[in-house]
């Protein structure tokens, strides 16, 4: 299911080969559960294009991609127009074919509800996974509209396979009275206990504020600005990461492609921080 000959537009800088690469991305352009504007299955293609636009240098980690990290793009999971479990099915599948190889999985959604298909193979092979979930919602929805597969249910669903206090929320500023409630008394509420665990990391871009990323399906006023993220993107370091996934960019609402190269631009900085040679 992995593409491993290269024969694909690529994202900027990423010119390892699959055997060498310590962190391999691939694409989850699956927006079937989408609940406002769908739109996301796009983004990885459109940030592989957009990616051109950046330098492969960071002046904030003093690293490049072509350097300093070895990373494999090995293309797009083939999902739209699967069901929601079909689709969890063949992310779980090539998250695992990652894991099995000692690679870092790095995701590109796609809705939400991709990263339950990573967290199922995630949390086989680390039982003791945490996550650190940035997102302008809470996704704790015990349904949504009778689904229990969601973009608004996923943390909860991952919640289901990890237990108490394994999950992070920051940026939150949006969900029902019950998730609020829910997640005080499910959650983590620091960072303590995470600096020792496998962490993975998921990014939902509409964390950040919409001025910032209009291009996203449900955009909520009164987000992080680009700095802020990208401060605390640079923190990862202290973490041990072992998978990670941007998700819910939708370029297509964005005319201008600024939310692209803006989403672009801090999956540069997650696979230099990830990187670490
Ligand atoms: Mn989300
Ligand atoms: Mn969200």
């Amino acid at each position: 299911m992995l593409n491993k000959t290269g024969n694909i537009q690529t994202f900027l800088g990423c010119n390892a080969n699959y055997n060498e690469a310590q962190i391999v991305i691939f694409g989850a352009g699956y927006d079937g559960t989408t609940s406002n504007r769908p739109g996301s299955r796009f983004a990885p293609a459109a940030m592989r294009a957009e990616s051109y636009g950046l330098e492969t240098y960071s002046p904030y980690l003093d690293k490049d991609l072509e350097e300093d990290a070895k990373v494999y793009d090995a293309g797009d999971l083939e999902l739209y127009g699967r069901s929601a479990s079909a689709m969890l099915n063949i992310v779980e599948q090539a998250t695992s074919e990652i894991l099995e190889m000692g690679k870092i999985p790095m995701m590109i959604g796609g809705e939400h509800l991709v990263t339950l298909g990573a967290i199922r193979a995630m949390a086989k092979k680390y039982p003791d996974l945490h996550i650190i979930h940035y997102d302008a919602h809470a996704d704790l929805r015990q349904d949504y509209l009778g689904e229990e597969l969601s973009h608004a249910t996923v943390m909860r669903r991952c919640h289901d396979l990890l237990g108490d206090e394994k999950i992070f929320q920051v940026g939150v500023r949006s969900g029902t009275k019950e998730e609020f409630v829910w997640r005080k008394q499910h959650l983590a509420q620091t960072l303590e206990n995470f600096m020792d665990k496998p962490v993975y990391f998921t990014l939902d871009l509409d964390v950040l504020d919409p001025s910032v990323l209009s291009g996203t399906g449900t955009p909520e006023a009164g987000g992080m600005t680009f700095m802020e993220l990208l401060n605390d993107m640079l923190h990862l370091q202290k973490f041990n990461v072992v998978g990670c996934d941007i998700v819910e960019l939708a370029p297509n609402y964005d005319p201008s492609s600024v939310s692209t190269a803006a989403a672009c631009k801090i999956l540069r900085e997650l696979l230099l921080v990830m990187g670490g040679i």
